[in-house]
């Protein structure tokens, strides 16, 4: 399987090289040369079979040889085997044909962990086979660091350095970074705001001397593997629901457009959707692109369900990608225009992305009032990020005789803060977090100065 770029000017790169490069050089973003296909009695013989088996037989295309079989279905297994529920990401009934798709049974409580645990592995895999040892650097405002420091603790190939704001995340998601007690773990926490911790982050990538030669690898949700991840389980909740005798319908919380994307994979690969409902706060450049056609910046608003609080969705570039005809010369153009002031799509490529995409913009107002709402008809609490999916898929669904699929990205006990907002006591964390808050922490406070950062990595990495 061959990898080619967004913008259609940086060479063409194995799985391997995709993995461990991220962002293509030409500024663009890597996608399979050609999508590989389900056939309608692959989708069938997957009915009954283990979330493990099921990633397995999606992915193996992907990787195309590059790992053998083998160990690949060892390395997923393994990947799974942290997730504390049997089903991995197991279906909830809402109503006759509303299901909640549960993301978040994974060691950091969201859907993230899917992609991290699985990428994690296979990075460890291909930097021992070369011989080679990479570092790892991130910033979070709270979400991903923990996810890719749990997808990374036991690889012997990595030493991973995440970056936060000091005493500007919150205590649950702290600890969640900071408990992690393994040797090739780094917490750092950054005498400045999260955009200072992002900056550094940016500058080690630009100019990586500083670590003599050592590849430094991103683990964001440009990586191509993390988009491959979470393919698996659009294709696992549709063959539970009765794919591929039946259509179904995802919503999908959305920020930087990984998750969803991955779902439109699916659809390309031949897994029957009808429809994919795109969910975001008030942070909506998605909403606005695709029902007024305004593909413009707007100002960043810190909301309730704050993983999704972006001003530019990365990966909707990869979309745009397909709906300009794989022109990369296209799709530069328009990110160029995009970069410097407000634009819009041209009609064709707007009119295609809306045959299979519908979408819907959710305030903090309508998202307390809607975890109330879901929890007095269904019983269950659901996350901010999860009640905007939930609102969405009822106002944007095409017709009632499809299930629709929501997208549950995070556990409650998370995102407590709106939980209580929201009028509920609180929520319990689960049995396997309940001793977080007295668990042993370890980070390093820096100053917001570059050298001193550098110095830390370089001194540290093993
Ligand atoms: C990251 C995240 C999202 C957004 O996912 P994208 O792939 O960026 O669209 C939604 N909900 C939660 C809880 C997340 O952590």
């Amino acid at each position: 399987m061959r990898y080619i770029s967004t913008r259609g000017q940086a060479p063409a790169l194995s799985f391997e090289d995709v993995v461990l490069t991220g962002m293509a050089s030409d500024g663009g973003l890597y996608v399979p040369e050609t999508i590989p296909q389900l056939s309608h009695d692959d989708l069938a013989a997957m009915a009954g079979f283990s979330y493990a088996e099921i990633a397995f037989q999606v992915m193996q295309p992907f990787v195309g040889g590059e790992i053998d079989d083998d160990t690949f279905r060892e390395i997923v297994r393994e990947a799974y085997a942290t997730f504390n529920h049997d089903a991995v990401v197991p279906l909830k009934q809402l109503d006759a044909n509303h299901f909640l798709l549960e993301q978040f049974h994974g060691p950091t409580l969201a859907f993230k962990d899917v992609a991290l645990q699985l990428l994690g592995r296979i990075l460890d895999h291909f930097l021992k086979k070369r011989g080679e040892r990479a570092v790892i650097m991130g910033a979070t405002s709270g979400d991903t660091g923990s996810a890719a420091i749990e997808g990374c603790r036991h690889c012997d190939n990595l030493d991973i350095f995440i970056l936060h704001p000091h005493n500007r995340v919150s205590e649950v998601q702290r600890r969640q970074m900071t408990s992690v007690l393994a040797n090739n773990v780094f917490n750092v926490a950054i005498e400045g705001n999260f955009d200072d911790a992002q900056a550094m982050v940016k500058a080690s990538f630009a100019d990586q001397g500083f670590l003599n030669g050592t590849r430094l690898v991103a683990v964001n949700s440009i990586n191509w593997a993390r988009i491959m991840a979470q393919i698996v389980y659009y294709v696992a909740s549709a063959v539970a629901l009765g794919a591929p005798h039946r259509q179904v319908s995802f919503s999908v919380p959305s920020a930087n457009f990984g998750n969803v994307f991955a779902g439109y994979m699916a659809h390309q690969m031949g897994l029957p959707v009808k429809q994919f409902i795109i969910a975001t706060n008030t942070n909506d450049i998605l909403h606005r692109t695709l029902a007024a056609n305004d593909f413009s910046k707007k100002e960043l608003a810190a909301t309730l369900a704050p993983s999704m609080d972006i001003v530019v969705s990365s990966n909707f570039e990869r979309l745009l990608f397909d709906a300009y005809g794989r022109d990369g010369k296209a799709v530069a153009d328009l990110l160029e225009r995009f970069q410097k002031e407000p634009t819009a799509l041209a009609d064709a490529p707007l009119a295609k992305l809306r045959e299979l995409f519908s979408s819907h913009s959710v305030n903090d107002t309508t998202i307390l009032e809607v975890i109330r709402e879901a929890h007095h008809r269904t019983g269950e609490l659901l996350d901010p990020h999860t009640a905007t999916g939930y609102r969405a898929a009822e106002r944007a669904r095409a017709d009632q005789s499809t299930p629709v699929i929501t997208l549950a990205t995070a556990h409650p006990a998370k995102f407590a803060e709106a939980v209580v907002k929201a009028g509920f006591p609180g929520v319990p964390l689960p049995p396997h977090m309940e001793d977080l808050l007295e668990r042993e922490e370890r980070y390093t406070v820096l100053p917001a100065d570059l050298a001193a950062v550098q110095r830390f990595v370089a001194e540290n990495r093993r």
